[in-house]
């Protein structure tokens, strides 16, 4: 059975998370909905019904919305806020959030008991008087090979 769901590093807070990657439904599920159908179809007319087909479009479609929302719902890193999806089309909006909930998580001080800290990893970033901000640190300048697997299984 393929795998629905992997564990990734956050391209921002670059902690270990779990993000579905299984996004729409598969052969199994339009297998399982025709089953659920049949069932129910016996269970209410105790024949064979073409109404039936109803049933199996709504199941499908419960499963369709169901997959989306969860793998839509994974994406967005649990520690420090960070949406790849939405990276690509509101950046400040995803800045706003992730400042949020980096203040959040400093306000709150239990990060520090914690093995998985977000503020641990990140780029330390100083104003520059030359060339404006520029990122430095030990986590600015991640492998080519970090990077492609940060980038390749968020989106
Ligand atoms: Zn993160």
């Amino acid at each position: 059975m393929m795998k629905i769901s992997e564990h990734v590093l956050c391209a921002f807070c670059r902690l270990e998370r779990r993000v579905y990657t299984k996004k729409s439904v598969g052969w199994t599920n339009v297998l399982k909905a025709a089953l659920a159908a049949v069932l129910l179809m016996f269970i209410i007319w105790q024949r064979i019904e073409p109404r039936a087909v109803i049933f199996f479009a709504i199941f499908l479609a419960m499963a369709e919305v169901f997959i989306r929302l969860r793998w839509r719902m994974s994406l967005p890193c649990p520690h420090c806020a960070f949406d790849p999806l939405l990276y690509k089309v509101d950046r400040e909006e995803t800045v706003r959030r992730v400042i949020t909930k980096l203040n959040q998580v400093r306000a709150d001080g239990r990060h520090l008991f914690k093995t998985q800290n977000p503020l641990e990893h990140l780029p330390f970033v100083h104003k520059n008087s030359n060339d404006g901000l520029r990122g430095q640190g030990p986590a600015a300048k991640p492998s080519a090979k970090t990077e492609n697997r940060i980038l390749s299984r968020q989106v």
